[in-house]
């Protein structure tokens, strides 16, 4: 893999499911419409000491880490992404300069109100 390529393949990459962020639980319905649960015969000190279900959020979906079909639909959200990532850095430019441009009127106005 270079800077200007893509990994290969149709499953989400080790650096999108980094770039997410989520959260973990012993209980996640993921994107698939799969139930993933911890065994219900762990002890409780099993179940405590049991790895949690590691997922990322990214369009009001649950994508869950280990889950095949998570995996290619999270990928096709990467791949979305690596396609048209020159238009998003774009946007992303465009709304922070103008976020910035906002923020600095804003401390202006604050400095004229004597706000500090
Ligand atoms: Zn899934």
């Amino acid at each position: 893999m270079t800077q200007r390529t893509r990994h290969e393949g149709p499953m989400a990459s080790d650096m999108m499911w980094e770039a997410g962020m989520g959260g973990g639980g012993p209980y996640v319905e993921c994107s698939c419409g799969t139930e993933h649960t911890l065994d219900p015969d762990l002890t409780d000190d099993e179940y405590y000491d049991a790895d949690s279900f590691e997922y990322i959020e990214l369009d009001d979906n649950l994508f869950v880490y280990g889950c095949d079909g998570c995996a290619k639909k999270l990928g096709r959200y990467e791949s979305f992404i690596w396609n048209n990532r020159d238009t998003i850095r774009r946007y992303l430019k465009i709304r922070i300069d103008q976020e910035k441009a906002w923020a600095d009127q804003e401390h202006l106005l604050n400095q004229l109100a004597d706000i500090i």
